[in-house]
């Protein structure tokens, strides 16, 4: 508990018991008056400063203000009736701050609930200094330097394994339960946790620049991002508020008129009573608390499974995602070619690799790793000069000082070089030297293991159309879709081509809803990919899902969702939070303005009082605050 909330509950228990006191005691006129106002000063004060606040700052209608004029105007018609009876606006003071209190205990709770499920936040690295174990600040570890993780500890920056040999924990990343092995030469992420061996690590980033902060940084903006259920709230509101005063003036003022006019008597007091019911009645409580609670419960469920969520609103498109489009490599394949075949030209075949793996050497293309693996041997970065990546076809580089270029046809096309067509199944990868056709190497990547279900997954998630775009050749293309199950495949595209691709699915989807010009339909285009040569499209389509373990912080960056583990697996997943979250957001809607309507209703009819409105209103709250607890349960879906 907080401290102030200890001062309110304070408040609320001095401010009950001097009630009681009060009840038992034979006071009548002023003094009977002073002593009740006193009480309602202890538990009111604070509303009616806000109110007053409120008022000053042109925000007339919130809800302190009408539990302050409900309550204010209780007492004058006590004091206008004589009938000494101050105890219904005090208690109905004291119930809302009950309620007040209920709910920032609440709120306050199950948001450090959902903070400690994420607390991957690691508090110190370990240095190893003569011998000794020394632990700093994650913050001060330079890059390159060795860190010491014993077992059970967090590794706290990103790095890779220098010595040792263990499982790690990665459940708090990406969901997934089962410890992964790590052994020496091994990239290892931070927030992992070290289970069984003693690890010695060397680090590759900066702590600011590892995984967890990365996390932990987003996850923290992705609460000031409002979805358009949020916005709905607040504009509501806005017209709400104003809408009810007005009504209960009306209230007021309209039936001892009409009754005046008929020649009966006004009835003054009772038509006031019940135009102040209706005020209290009329407080959106529920709704304030319980929908940004919701988006912030599933926001944390899902990041708990691996799936990062950078705002409410992208919550919202991604539940009413219809249409997912994939990139090829690293998305649905795993991006590790292996080489397949070498076809040389005049020049050796290790020398031709040489060259590849040479001028690839500062590209962070899925296929440059893998020829510098295919080299195996050290790279000389010093021979290498005059790197120019030409992204979606390849790159030229000075090596040795001599010009070469490595990449697909269309590279080959456009250098006016001479190229072989190749007819083995895989990635042509074309090398010229000097201007000259050196020969290729045939690549071929595999299949993630988890693609095939994912596409189905979605299929059952209520996607109805699924669209792979790639940069590579069409029969590779049209392999990996077959084998997939893929709906659509479109190959042999530039990086600005996929951008091209993706807007024409969005304007096919506008017509296909026949909507007027200017509007957007409600379904959804999903574009996932690693954010290599694709870092634009994620931003163009309606959601970017990028793959945050071999995503580019460029694509991590530029999406709106990341999956932590790269696995397709988690779109459909994803999907499926999203709606339960959503579904909870809506059902808090509904139940807390049918109470109320309800409640709305019989107090304009004169069957409410204060004491029910209050307490219904309170109790709405807890349960809508309960229910949006449940968003953060999305485990098993
Ligand atoms: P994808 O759409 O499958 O992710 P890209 O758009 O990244 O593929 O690349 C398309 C094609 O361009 C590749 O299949 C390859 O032939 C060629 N290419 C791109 N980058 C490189 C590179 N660094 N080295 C060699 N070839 C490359
Ligand atoms: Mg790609």
């Amino acid at each position: 508990m907080s401290k102030k909330q200890k001062k309110m509950l304070t408040r609320i228990i001095v401010s009950t018991l001097l009630l009681i006191v009060l009840h038992f005691l034979p006071l009548t006129g002023l003094l009977r008056m002073i002593l009740y106002l006193a009480v309602y000063l202890i538990i009111g004060i604070d509303i009616l400063k806000k109110a007053g606040k409120g008022i000053i700052n042109g925000r007339v209608c919130d809800e302190n203000f009408l539990m302050t004029v409900a309550t204010v105007g209780a007492i004058a018609l006590a004091l206008y009736t004589e009938s000494g009876d101050y105890n219904e606006a005090i208690a109905v003071m004291l119930f809302y701050q009950v309620g007040e209190f209920f709910q920032s205990y609440a709120v306050g709770k199950s948001r450090r609930n959902i903070s400690a499920l994420m607390d991957i936040r690691p508090d110190y690295a370990n240095i190893e200094r003569d011998g000794k174990l020394e632990q700093v600040d994650p913050d001060e570890v330079a890059v390159g330097s060795v860190i010491v993780v014993q077992p059970g500890e967090k590794v706290p920056i990103d790095g890779m394994i220098l010595e040792g040999n263990s499982d790690l924990n990665t459940s708090a990343l990406t969901g997934e339960s089962l410890p992964r092995e790590a052994h020496g030469g091994d990239e290892v992420i931070s927030g992992c946790i070290n289970m069984t061996g003693v690890l010695k690590i060397q680090t590759t980033r900066e702590f600011g620049e590892s995984t967890v902060s990365k996390i932990l940084e987003l996850v923290e903006e992705s609460s000031s991002r409002k979805s358009r259920s949020e916005n709905f709230i607040s504009r509501f509101a806005r017209i709400y508020t104003p809408a009810v005063c007005i009504a209960a003036l009306l209230l007021a003022a309209l039936p001892p008129v009409f009754n005046l006019v008929m020649g009966r008597p006004a009835g003054w007091e009772n038509w006031v009573y019940s135009a102040l019911t209706f005020l209290v009645i009329s407080c959106p409580c529920a709704l304030v608390v319980s929908v940004p609670l919701s988006f912030f419960a599933g926001i944390g469920g899902a990041s708990k499974e691996g799936i990062l969520i950078k705002g409410s609103n992208y919550m919202e498109i991604l539940s009413r995602t219809k249409v997912v489009v994939f990139d090829k490599t690293g998305t649905l394949t795993q991006g590790v070619f292996e080489v397949s075949g070498i076809h040389h030209n005049e020049i050796e075949e290790t020398e031709l690799l040489e060259y590849a793996a040479l001028a690839e050497c500062s590209s962070s293309h899925p296929i440059s790793k893998s020829l510098q693996r295919a080299y195996g041997r050290e790279i000389d970065r010093s021979r290498v000069t005059d790197i120019q990546e030409i992204s979606g076809q390849g790159l030229t580089a000075k090596v040795d000082g001599r010009s070469v270029a490595v990449g697909n046809a269309r590279l080959m096309k456009q250098l006016e070089v001479a190229y072989a067509e190749c007819h083995s199944l895989g990635t042509v990868i074309h090398v010229a030297v000097d201007g000259s056709y050196a020969g290729h190497i045939v690549i071929s990547d595999i299949e993630k293991p988890g693609s095939r279900a994912a596409i189905a997954a979605l299929k059952k998630a209520g996607v109805t159309r699924t669209v792979m775009l790639t940069g590579d050749t069409k029969a590779v293309a049209e392999k990996v879709a077959a084998d997939l199950g893929v709906d659509e495949v479109h190959s042999e595209l530039l990086p600005g081509d996929k951008v091209g691709q993706v807007e024409k699915l969005l304007a096919d989807r506008d017509a296909a809803a026949k909507l007027p010009p200017g509007r957007t339909s409600k379904a959804k285009l999903a574009f996932v990919g690693d954010g290599i040569n694709d870092a634009p499209v994620l931003g163009r389509a309606d959601i970017g899902i990028a793959m945050g373990a071999m995503g580019s912080d460029a694509a991590i960056e530029a999406a709106d969702v990341v999956l932590m583990d790269d696995d397709p697996l988690k779109i459909a997943k994803g999907i499926r939070i999203s709606r339960k979250c959503l579904a909870i957001v809506y059902q808090n809607i509904i139940f807390a303005l049918a109470v109320k309507f309800v409640c709305l209703l019989l107090g304009a009819v004169g069957y409410a009082n204060m004491w029910l409105a209050i307490f219904a209103d309170v109790g709405v709250t807890v349960i809508a605050v309960l229910n949006a607890i449940r968003a953060l349960r999305v485990h098993r879906l």
